[in-house]
This record gives structure tokens, sequence and C-alpha cells, in this order.
């Protein structure tokens, strides 16, 4: 049987984009004077007008100077900022699709995803722009087609600044109402998953799928923050840690905040201490985060620092993207008195699926929480049958976040999905009797290093490519002490070739200058005779994660 949601069900309309759903003509309880978007550095903001305004002026910019067209895809390849999400919406206000990649992806990496996703165009910073360029020529997308955020601008200038489109030549002409869109076909974002297997592959979110799951996460966040704090409940901040890249900073942290009104104050990158004096000097009052940013909040508080002092703002942090354990939670609030909920979601349902409420993050320690609205999911054995409630298998979804497929890719789509219509996801769940869901394990092949996922093919695929390596098998070993899994190597060498920590130390350093450097083999490498294969060819994973947990057993 499957579990429909304890929550009611949502009215969520199927003819509304996601711009129309931010800044359509719908009564908001705060002004537009709001402000939404702010540079935790240097206090910069854009306030809810400011960032309809330049979105839109950029969106003209788009149709008019380059006759963007429904669908062109525009990617991104920048660390946080406050004004990624201005290109960002004003994109999608043309009727474009984003696709945005890791900041930190080498030239091979990112001109994979601009191929995949037949990116017209690429947003970056000075820090980024030799590999954005090499990528681009790669590809063959011309150079004016790259766009500079930030204060600095090209000195080659071989390249333009995102400002030179908003122009006001802008203002006139055809394109002045936003792009008119099937908001069930046409896709608002393409985001790069490896799914249950193999390589990364174009995730599309339809319009539909993005404004699902914002009023989903609009209804059980939104409204859980709105009684914490009466009646106006708007006075929110969130602290933007997230990278916007990936679908849970996109969703919770950008487009939630324009849809609820919450301040987000954005970290370009992490690091305790700028946490610590971004929350006091504005008064954040919540933050979404990964398991490893828990455990930096988890560890002993910074001079002596008194709750109630300068981190008294802050009611809870929500952890999601990894799993999280009931240690992490106790420390933080035996450190800071600060309760941590828990959520759970993919790539492919555009983030949120289930989430803890506030008021229930002790009495359902180490749960993910209800499921969303509108949601049905079935947690179903080996033999395609729902096991019975409390006992484990692997869980499939249905709901209107669900995406359609990945891009140009109809063989991995059909895989994803059961017959009957569920995505399938590849992850191990139980469901207690109150509905709350509990991730227990992952059956599929993904390792996710501080949240970031590194699909294990990948790397295989590079060791492949080193003459001195016969066969390989990556997987995720637990690093407890940092909070995360991280990946290693099974390799079986080529005859002749010496097995050495000399030699699994080069390989490391080999596979590191060619990927990101989440994806590096922090868990090393380890020489084996053979790998365990099915007849098929197909690399037995479970068999060397078996081993890894006796290995660390045994250490
Ligand atoms: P991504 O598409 O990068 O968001 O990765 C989605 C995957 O992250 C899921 O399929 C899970 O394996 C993992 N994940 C997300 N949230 C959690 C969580 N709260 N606990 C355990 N694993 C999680």
């Amino acid at each position: 049987m499957p579990y429909s949601s304890t929550f009611p069900p949502l009215d969520i309309p199927e003819t509304v984009d996601l711009w129309t759903l931010l800044f359509g003509d719908r009564p908001r309880d705060f002004p537009p004077t709001k402000e939404i978007l702010t540079c935790a550095e240097t206090g910069r903001t854009y306030t809810w007008a400011e960032l309809r305004g330049v979105s839109i002026e950029f969106g003209k910019g788009l149709k008019e100077q380059w006759r963007w067209r429904k669908g062109d895809v525009l990617a991104f390849y920048t660390p946080n900022s406050i004004d990624t999400p201005i290109l960002t919406l004003g994109a999608l206000w043309a009727g474009g699709t984003v696709s945005p990649a890791n900041p930190l992806y080498t030239a091979d990496e990112l001109a994979f995803q601009l191929r995949d996703a037949c990116a017209k165009a690429l947003v970056t910073q000075v820090a980024n722009l030799p590999a954005a360029i090499s990528a681009a020529q790669r590809v063959n997308l011309p150079l004016d087609r790259i766009l500079l955020l930030g204060a600095h601008h090209d000195p080659a200038n071989r390249v333009r600044h995102f400002t030179s489109l908003i122009t006001p030549r802008n203002t006139t002409g055809t394109s002045q109402a936003a792009a008119t869109l099937d908001p069930k076909r046409d896709l608002a974002f393409l985001v790069y998953s490896s799914g249950t297997t193999g390589l990364p592959k174009g995730v599309c979110l339809t319009h539909h799928n993005m404004v699902s799951n914002l009023l989903q996460a609009s209804y059980v966040e939104g409204s859980q923050w709105r009684a914490r704090r009466g009646a106006d409940g708007r006075g929110d901040k969130q602290l933007g840690i997230l990278p916007f890249f990936h679908i849970f900073g996109l969703t919770a942290g950008v487009l939630l905040s324009v849809h609820e009104g919450w301040q987000l104050v954005v970290l370009e990158r992490f690091d305790m201490a700028r946490a610590l004096r971004a929350i006091e000097r504005y008064g954040i009052t919540f933050a979404y985060v990964p398991p490893p940013v828990v455990l930096a909040f988890g560890k002993k508080r910074p001079g002596g620092a008194a709750k109630g002092s300068h981190l008294g703002s802050l009611k809870a942090l929500h952890s999601g993207a990894a799993p999280l354990t009931r240690e992490l939670t106790e420390a933080v609030w035996n450190t800071w008195k600060v309760p941590v909920k828990q959520g759970y979601g993919l790539s492919e349902t555009c983030a949120f699926v289930c989430c803890q409420v506030v008021d229930e993050w002790a009495k359902f320690m180490g749960s993910v929480g209800k499921l969303m609205p509108n949601m049905e999911a079935r947690i179903v054995g080996e033999d395609g049958r729902d096991v019975e409630e409390g006992e484990a298998g692997e869980l499939w979804l249905k709901g209107p976040n669900v995406f359609p497929g990945y891009f140009n890719n109809p063989e991995r789509t059909k895989e994803a999905f059961s017959p009957d219509g569920y995505f399938k996801t590849g992850d191990v769940f139980r469901r207690d009797k109150r509905g709350n869901f509990y991730c227990v394990d992952r059956i599929k092949e993904l390792i996710k290093y501080n949240g970031y996922p590194v699909p294990p093919a990948e790397l295989e695929g590079i060791l492949l490519g080193n003459k001195e390596v016969a066969d390989a098998c990556v997987i995720g070993v637990e690093d407890q002490a940092n909070a995360t899994e991280v990946p290693r190597a099974y390799v079986v060498l080529r005859g002749g070739v010496e097995a050495s920590e000399a030699k699994a130390q080069e390989l490391v350093v080999w596979v590191a200058a060619q990927v990101a450097p989440h994806k590096r083999l922090r868990g090393g490498i380890r020489f084996v005779d053979q790998v365990p294969k099915l007849p098929s060819g197909k690399v037995l994973r479970r068999i060397m994660r078996e081993q890894a947990k006796k290995e660390q057993r045994d250490a």
C-alpha cells in the first residue's frame, strides 16, 4: 500500500510558472521593500522589488540583445553571490532554463555539462575565468557568451560583464512581458546528478515541479516558522551557506526565501568564524545546512560564548543532503541549545521530500520527518512488493515535484521509474506508525562528500585511463570524524606494476589533478587482485562496501 502524505493536500496550480509564482500578482504579507538578498561580507542588499526589477532588466537584455528563446540554457559556474539569483531569475523571466555547475569543477567537468545541457551562455566570476574560457572553447561556445559577475572585469577584455546586458534600450520593444510558458513541459532548471548509476545526467525540472516543491515547502517550513513567531513571522533571516548550484541551496536557500520574504544572508563559502559573525551581525534565525556544518556547530563554542549572547537569535538548523547522526544533533544542542531538525530530498524531486517540523526534532531524533503534501511513497523490498510497516526497503516516490526524466536520456529515465510511475530513489527507508520516515541506507552507487555528489563511475573511468590500472571499483567509506563519506578506490594493477604505499599515493594525486576537489580519493586506494563483478560486467560495489566496513571494524 502506498503511503500518502499525512499533511492535508494542497491546491497546486498547474498553469503557473516559477516567475509568476515568485513575482506575480498575489497577496504577500511582506512589503516590496523587504530585504531579501544580503551579502554577509559587504552588507550589499537587494530588496524584493529590486530583485524583481533588475531580474526583468537582465531578462530583457537576454531577449533583445541575444534573441534569447524559450528553453535556451544559461549555465552558471560561480561561487555564491547575491547577483547569481538576479541572473537566474532573469533567465527564467525570459523563458530560459538554468543549469548551475559546481564552481570547483575542472574545465573538463564543466565542458561535459555545457555540452550535455546544450548551454547557450555561461555566467562566471574572474577567479573561474580561465577554466570557463577553456571549457567554452572545447564546446565551441563563443567567448562573448560568457558573462562575468562581481566587481571585477576581464582585464584582457575577452568577455562581458553581466551589467552590459542591462541597458536603457531594454525598456522598449516587444519583450515587456515575461515569456509565456507551459509549466508542465517547460524546464526551469537542468541540474546534474548521477542518479542511481553511471555518469552525471541532466535532471529535468519543470516549472510545475519547482512551483509544487516551493508550495509544499512553504506549507511545511513557512507555516512552522510563522507559527513560532506569531502572526507576522516575516522577520526570519536565513544564513545562506548552501551552494546555489546544488538543488538544496537553490530551492531551500534562494527560491524559498524569495517566496516567503525571508532575508537570505549570503556567505560565499562556509567557515565557522564567518558564519558566527554573520549570525551575530544580522540576527540570523535559521539555516539549511549539510551534516559537516552541523559538525562544525557541535564543536566547542569559541571563546566560551554563552547561550543568549551572540547566537541567541538562532532558533534552529535544518540538516539535509546526507545522513545526520544522533551524536551530531545532540552535540549542537549541548553546545548552543539550538535544535537540529532534518529533511531529505534529491535533485530529482526539486529538493524537499521529507521534512521534520522543528517541534519534533527531539521526539523523533534520527528521522527525516514526514512526507511533503501531495506526495505518495512506497517502501519496496527486493521482490518489488511493499514491505511491512516499520521494515526497510527502497523508497519510491510520486508527486508533482518529481522530475519527468533525464535530459535526452530515455534509457536512464526508463530505469529510474517503476512500471506504475514511481521514481525509484535508490535510498533505503523505513517509516514508523506516526508517518515519520528514516533513511537507513543507500543502495545506489552515489557517494556524498560533505553533501556534494561524487559519481563513482566517473572516478573509475578516470582510473581506467591510467596505463598502470587494469580495473577499479570506487565506493564511499565513512569518515566519522568529519561527518561525511569519502571516496575510496579498490584498484587492480596491471602485471609488473608493484603495489606499494607510494604507488597508491601517486594514483591519488594523479586523480586529484583531474577532478573537482570534492571528488578526490580521500578514502585512499587499496590494491586488490580482482574487482567482484557479475557475468554482465556490472561491478558488485556492495561486496566492496562490506569489505570496507570490515576493514574499518578491524582497524
Ligand atoms: P542530490 O541529488 O545531490 O541532492 O542527492 C540526493 C541524495 O542525497 C539522496 O538520494 C540521498 O542518498 C542523500 N540524502 C539527502 N538527504 C539525506 C538525508 N537526510 N539522509 C541521508 N541521505 C540523504
